[in-house]
């Protein structure tokens, strides 16, 4: 996903001046045909002009999801990639949570970034504030320091490792789980205090599914903002099989 199709969909809200999906899609010069009852969404092109369909029966956020979906289609050049139009038309259901296709990721990360507008998710996640600074700046540190760990692992297995050495690198494996253990404290600290919310707090701010507040902190990776999750996976996960 590139930051420029992001930003692209920046200048269509500005020029609109709304975020409603019929206006924006509309602005695009994209036509909207009733999918009918059984379909969610669809998109296709003839001679140059671009028809979706999102079914109305939805929620109005899954509605704006789902035309921001086929809006980032679009934006993306999707329409002109070989074989994504293959039976005439591409069909959506946008209740695949892991989308793998990379079309269907850049899709699902456009509209959620275009659904969770950037300025008050990063309110939400207390990125201004120092706390969560102080807390990315951690984060950095102990990943820093993890990869530093595994490199010198590889070279102690490879060597055949005298025992110095081997109680070198469990004591460097204590004072990771230290700093992982502090790193929870803080983000736990940090949450408390109310100055970011959690993931299924977002969530339901935006009356979203969890894991679009997931796709929109990818976003907001690609638009070059640090926002760390508060959601650290536990000191085994770092080690996964060690
Ligand atoms: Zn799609």
């Amino acid at each position: 996903m590139k930051l420029e199709y992001l930003q692209k969909m920046d200048r269509i809200i500005r020029t609109v001046g709304s975020r409603d999906p019929d206006e924006i899609l509309a602005c695009m010069g994209f036509i909207y045909i009733d999918p009918g009852e059984n379909l969610s969404g669809f998109i296709t092109k003839r001679k140059n002009t671009v028809y979706y369909g999102v079914n109305k029966k939805f929620s109005p956020q899954q509605y704006a999801f789902g035309s921001f979906h086929e809006a980032f289609h679009g934006i993306c050049g999707h329409l002109n990639t070989p074989d994504f139009l293959q039976n005439g038309a591409h069909a959506d259901t946008f209740r695949i949570i892991h989308a793998v296709a990379r079309t269907e990721r850049e899709a699902n990360i456009g509209a959620a970034d275009t659904v969770i507008d950037t300025e008050s998710f990063l309110e939400m996640v207390g990125y201004d504030s120092a706390d969560v600074q102080a807390y990315t700046q951690s984060t950095e540190s102990f990943e820093r320091a993890v990869e530093d760990y595994r490199r010198h692992y590889v070279i102690a297995v490879a060597n055949g490792s005298p025992e110095t050495r081997i109680r070198r690198m469990e004591a460097y494996q204590s004072e990771l789980s230290r700093m992982c253990a502090e790193l929870q404290e803080q983000a736990q600290d940090i949450l408390n205090s109310g100055t970011c919310l959690s993931v299924p707090e977002i969530a339901r701010e935006y009356g979203v599914p969890e894991h679009v507040v997931h796709l929109k902190y990818e976003a907001v990776a690609i638009r070059k903002y640090k926002v760390p999750s508060l959601e650290l996976p536990t000191f085994d996960k770092v080690f996964g099989g060690w």
